[in-house]
């Protein structure tokens, strides 16, 4: 709070004179003021203390015979000097050398015939003084209505003078509708400058103040007239008498304050006020640089100091905050010194405002929870894709920590097939939705297989916009059987029957491929959701250059790869074969292939057949034997 104390607070020139001269003459005995020395209860009091009594009436002169009477700033007529020195006792003026000043006008304007109007309040002391130093009776004037009401002999000469504390502008107003009556006037401006000055002052500070203090006692003109002042220019004025009658609540949410002081109040009050409400000033920047927190707060704070177990923060309140492991993490092994450094910001909430030891209990995984609570149900609410690693993998499923939150995905919810052994997902990063979520229940579900599915089928719509029969693909190999092996395309899966693995003979196919292994297929067929594949690609079919190759009378030479009671089937290259009938393998009579030959053995006969269009050959070895010219 910013608190201005204005410049002209306190007693006028003519209040400190008449103090001063009252303390002084407190030293001897019998001293006594004609009227309070001044409007201020404490003063006046404190001057009782020090044996200086109040005469509140001239007819108590007579009785106090010997001693002293203080004539007050405000002054008094001219028959009290006189019944004062009739009584004996001495007289100490401190009437106000500008109020003395009035009283030698309205004394010398009465005694030159001239009717006197004192612009003022007629009850009070110093306008009853006025008065009594005139020498025809004066008219007072006051507001409006008395300037009207004022009724004298047109061309009758008048003289004005004002009460010193009379406000300016309304004096200038009611001269002005006297001197339009026809008057001679003669007009004595006579109103102090120290109150003009002080009112000034004060209209200014009370204008650029969130609330003003106007100090003075409660019968004080002069304090009243401040404090409407003041009123006019800031509402949220306050009159007091002293530093008791302050509310410092009053006060609580003010910036910028003003403070003055009627012309009667004392230095040491205002002194106290000032304190007062600079004390109240530095409390509350006190307040404000330590800031209040409450349990259930969110902090921010300055990691002053991390050990393996704790982390200590500064959060700007009187005491530090302190987070300890089991409030950082969920993960009772970690070492926060691997995750927390000084220097860095961090927020948490407030546990406990004090421990017991004058720190303050904070939790960092609470406030995580709170906020991955509040992140899981928004994905919940927009169906979000999340990812997250698996912390746990328990029996019915895994456990995921967004945020510091548990997700859990039953096992039926982890893949779209049935996983038999979770424990391949400990540790690895998923997506998922939240299916289920309600926090109070703790039951927060996710779901990685509908993203599986929906994912499977995006692929394999994809997938069959993009293939047609003929097309190469490639796949891999994700399953082989007795009867052939099923190729994953990217999307589905495609049956390599083994008739369609090699142009040759594949006995099984287990030998030839690998879980994994990937290749190239051709898309041989497509029948709704069933893909056909093959690998006899067109341009490595043997029988493309069998006809030059294996031409009637060429010698070839082959394996044997099976036999029949008639004859045995020579394999020339893979997906050709030939048939080398029994009554062709030698000239003399065999009973049967077998009796002569081996699977695998190679052989070598004389080609005596071809038929392109049944893919069939005939081999003879009986024929090698016939001279060529012979044939
Ligand atoms: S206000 Fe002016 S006139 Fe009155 S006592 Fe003070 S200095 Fe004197």
């Amino acid at each position: 709070m910013e608190i201005n104390l204005a410049k002209t607070a306190g007693f006028c020139f003519g209040v400190r004179r008449a103090v001063d001269r009252v303390y002084e003459e407190a030293v001897r005995e019998n001293v006594f003021t004609f009227g309070p020395i001044i409007h201020n209860e404490e003063v006046v009091a404190d001057l009782e203390r020090q044996g200086v009594k109040v005469i509140e009436d001239e007819s108590e002169f007579a009785g106090i015979g010997e001693g002293t009477v203080i004539i007050r700033s405000h002054g008094v007529p001219r028959r009290i000097y006189q019944e004062i020195e009739d009584a004996g006792l001495t007289l100490v003026d401190a009437t106000c050398p500008f109020v003395r000043k009035i009283h030698r006008i309205v004394d010398e304007e009465t005694a030159a015939g001239r009717h006197m109007i004192i612009i003022g309040n007629n009850h009070h002391p110093e306008v009853e003084g006025i008065m009594g130093w005139c020498h025809t009776p004066p008219l007072v004037v006051e507001d409006q209505a008395q300037a009207e009401a004022v009724s004298l002999p047109q061309g009758s000469r008048i003289s004005v003078v004002s009460q010193t504390t009379f406000n300016y502008k309304k004096f200038q107003y009611l001269v002005e509708i006297l001197s339009k009556k026809g008057y001679d006037i003669n007009v004595f401006n006579t109103i102090c400058n120290a109150t003009e000055e002080r009112q000034k002052e004060a209209a200014a500070l009370a204008a650029q103040s969130d609330a003003m203090i106007v100090i003075g006692g409660r019968h004080s003109s002069n304090t009243q007239k401040l404090y409407e002042i003041c009123k006019k220019e800031c509402s949220n004025t306050f009159y007091i008498q002293t530093v008791q009658d302050l509310n410092r609540e009053d006060f609580r949410n003010i910036e910028k304050l003003g403070i003055t002081a009627g012309a009667s109040t004392p230095n040491n009050i205002i002194k106290e006020v000032h304190e007062s409400m600079a004390e109240m000033s530095f409390d509350q920047m006190l307040d404000e640089s330590f800031k209040t927190i409450r349990n259930g707060e969110v902090v921010t704070g300055t990691i002053i100091d991390v050990k393996e177990d704790e982390i200590i923060l500064n959060i700007g309140y009187k005491a530090d905050g302190i987070i300890s492991r089991q409030e950082y993490s969920n993960n009772q092994n970690l070492d926060l010194t691997t995750v927390a450094n000084v220097g860095d910001e961090m927020e948490a909430k407030v546990l406990k405002v004090n421990d017991g030891e004058g720190q303050v209990l904070l939790t960092y995984k609470r406030l995580k929870a709170e906020k991955g609570n509040k992140r899981l149900e928004e994905a919940f609410n927009n169906h979000e894709v999340l990812t997250a690693t698996v912390a746990k993998v328990l029996d019915g499923g895994l456990s995921v920590v967004v945020e510091e939150t548990r997700v859990f995905i039953p096992a039926s919810l982890v893949s779209d097939t049935y996983e038999k052994n979770l424990k391949k997902y400990d540790g690895q990063e998923i997506q998922f939705v939240i299916t289920e979520f309600n926090p109070r229940k703790r039951r927060i579900i996710g779901d990685r297989k509908q993203l599986l599915i929906a994912d499977k089928k995006a692929k394999q719509e994809a997938l069959f916009a993009r293939i047609e029969p003929g097309m190469t693909v490639e796949g891999t190999v994700k399953n082989v059987t007795d009867f052939g092996a099923f190729i994953d395309l990217g999307g589905a899966d495609g049956l390599l029957h083994i008739s369609e693995m090699s142009w040759g003979r594949v006995e099984n196919p287990k030998k030839v491929f690998t879980v994994g292994q990937t290749l190239d297929v051709l898309i041989k067929d497509i029948q709704g959701e069933k893909i056909a594949l093959s690998l006899k690609f067109p341009e490595s079919n043997p029988w493309l250059n069998a006809e030059e190759k294996y031409a009637v009378g060429n010698v070839v030479t082959g394996k044997v790869a099976r036999m029949t009671d008639f004859g045995a089937f020579i394999e020339l290259e893979p997906g050709v074969d030939a048939l080398l009938h029994v009554s062709q393998i030698a000239r003399e009579h065999i009973e049967k292939p077998a009796d002569v030959l081996k699977v695998a053995q190679e052989v070598t006969a004389k080609v005596v057949d071809f038929k392109k269009d049944d893919h069939k050959i005939s081999l003879s070895i009986k024929a090698l034997d016939v001279p060529a010219q012979e044939e």
